[in-house]
């Protein structure tokens, strides 16, 4: 809690209490068993909460078609300008435009989830997913086809468990 417009008084002067708070912590910590807090990667993965902001992907209708309508109100509300869109006349009668090419720069990205707020169709999401990785910067520029294929593996779920806590995932070398 901040206390506003505090003034210190002649024990909080002395600083010994303060110091003696801080220590009472330390011991409390080392005599108390604590949950871990540091986990065996890759061996066990968290699950994170529901309204983690990890990888994104691009959401299909029913028809299996990008729900994306290439109106480019989340490449105009992300704040690092990582979106980059290239509208093309739709194909289809129920929308007027589609994206040839979607990509977003993950290196740029800062998981804000602006662009999934500013999405009209529910096109747009952040997922739960946190861990990925790359050999070259190119490869973390994200095209349409990648965002898409995050669709298919993270609509059910991508991590195992309960939300907040850690799951074994795969057995250790030598055993
Ligand atoms: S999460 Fe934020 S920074 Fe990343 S693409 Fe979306 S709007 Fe841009
Ligand atoms: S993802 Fe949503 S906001 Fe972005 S261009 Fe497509 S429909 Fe528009």
């Amino acid at each position: 809690m901040i206390k506003v417009g505090y003034k210190e008084n002649w024990v909080d002067k002395l600083y010994i209490p303060a110091i003696l708070q801080g220590l009472w912590v330390t011991l409390k910590h080392l005599i108390t068993p604590q949950k871990n807090t540091t986990i065996q990667y890759p061996e066990y993965k968290w699950k994170p909460y529901p309204k983690y902001r990890g990888a994104h992907r691009l959401n299909k209708d029913e028809q299996g078609r990008v729900k994306c309508v290439a109106c480019e109100m989340c490449a105009t509300a992300c704040p690092s300008n990582c979106i980059s869109i290239i509208p093309a006349p739709a194909p289809w009668d129920d929308r007027e435009r589609y994206p040839v090419k979607f990509e977003i720069n993950m290196l740029r990205c800062i998981y804000c989830g602006f662009c999934q707020e500013a999405c009209p169709k529910e096109a747009i999401e952040l997922t739960e997913v946190y861990d990925f990785a790359a050999h070259s910067r190119e490869e973390m520029i994200w095209d349409k086809e990648k965002l898409l294929e995050m669709y298919d593996i993270t609509i059910n779920g991508y991590y195992e468990g309960k939300p907040g806590t850690f799951i074994y995932t795969k057995k250790k070398k030598g055993k």
